[in-house]
């Protein structure tokens, strides 16, 4: 950039800021694209959003408890874990922020697999680590031997993967707890939907952090809250580079209404487990490649006519596009530029999915 009066830092003068998924404004979508809970948060939670804003909102005068405290204390006990266990951010995103920023830095290397989530490089760029990433086999493999070698000083696993849907097993994940000379982060914002969290294993650790998030599986997405839990040595550090009031009154509220209602959350999230099941039976049934998945969506490869690959893929994300299905899509990503990641709706939005990829294959 040439004749402004300002310069750019060195670390985001190149820097390409993370693309979200898109967010349609208007209605009439089937919305699959940002694995987003397909049904209403419980409805305790809009009892205590309007308690916390009081009847003429007087409360929002005042800035939030800055700790956040009483979302550390419920997610601690949802968890089993003590509360000096626990650290809570404005999202989850805000929590990888924060590990990236206290972490990761010119001479301390991040490591990731490749494909996962795709705000880490941004993150590792903004703060100019070095970003090593390893590629899954073709068996969704995790290559214990090199991540535990890689002398990064952060490694980040997304359990279960985005955006193939697959999760590691549980001796892997000791594996590279016992062997990794650095920081072990547990990304797991899907764990609602498989049978695992790292959450408890992270607590009794000294090197290893579980980060979650209520946007997928309790339905508050646009409140913004996630939360980690690590040794509080770490939790202690991650404190001191947080901004002092991150987390709002509303979402504090919502936040810990959520984490108290495991009960009205547990119906739902078999229901998407009972849809994703269909889904994936379905698209066996049409010859379709996927992983196997233990989150809310299925990373699938479309085929029609015998072929696979990119220009399928991409004609697949048009047509359901103009049947107003939103879908998940990197066309420029040649690792996973072949396949589409589907989130896994309600029954009607699942069955809707299935007419329109019939009408595709039918189709001239
Ligand atoms: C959605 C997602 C997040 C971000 O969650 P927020 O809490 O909404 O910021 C983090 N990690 C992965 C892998 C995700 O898919």
């Amino acid at each position: 950039m040439q004749n402004k009066p300002y310069k750019i830092s060195k670390n985001v003068e190149t820097l390409s800021a993370y693309t979200p998924g898109e967010q349609p404004q208007g209605g009439g979508w089937v919305k699959l694209n940002t694995n987003e809970f397909p049904y209403p948060p419980s409805p305790k939670i809009r009892a205590a959003v309007l308690a916390e804003m009081g009847g003429d909102c007087a409360s929002l005068r005042l800035y939030p408890e800055p700790l956040s405290k009483k979302v550390r204390a419920a997610a601690a006990k949802y968890y089993g874990v003590h509360e000096d266990n626990v650290i809570v951010g404005n999202g989850s995103d805000d929590i990888l922020n924060l590990i990236m920023r206290a972490f990761g830095g010119e001479d301390l290397k991040v490591a990731a697999m490749s494909p996962s989530y795709s705000l880490y490089p941004v993150l590792a760029k903004m703060q100019g680590a070095q970003l090593e990433e390893f590629d899954f086999g073709p068996q969704c493999k995790l290559p214990l031997e090199k991540i535990a070698k890689s002398g990064a000083n952060v490694f980040i696993l997304t359990n279960p993967n985005a955006p193939l849907g697959a999760a590691f097993a549980e001796a892997d994940l000791k594996y590279i707890a016992d062997n990794f000379k650095g920081l072990f982060v547990i990304d797991e914002a899907y764990a609602p939907f498989s049978n695992y969290s790292a959450a408890k294993f992270a607590a009794g650790r000294e090197n290893v952090l579980a980060v979650c998030t209520s946007s997928k599986g309790w339905g508050l997405a646009g409140m913004r809250v996630g939360w980690a839990v690590a040794d509080k040595n770490i939790i202690e550090i991650l404190d001191r580079v947080r901004d002092s009031y991150n987390v709002d009154r509303l979402a504090q509220a919502a936040a810990v209404a959520a984490l108290e209602d495991a009960e009205y959350y547990s119906g739902l999230v078999a229901k998407v487990v009972e849809e994703r099941g269909k889904a994936e039976e379905f698209f066996a049934s049409l010859g379709w490649d996927f992983c196997k998945s233990s989150s809310n969506f299925i990373f699938v490869r479309p085929r029609k006519n015998g072929a696979g690959g990119r220009d399928v893929a991409s004609e697949l994300f048009d047509f359901l596009k103009s049947e107003k299905i939103l879908v998940r899509y990197w066309k420029g990503d040649p690792k996973i530029c072949d396949g589409l990641r589907i989130t896994v709706g309600t029954k009607p939005e699942m069955q809707k999915l299935k007419e329109s990829v019939l009408k595709w294959i039918s189709k001239e």
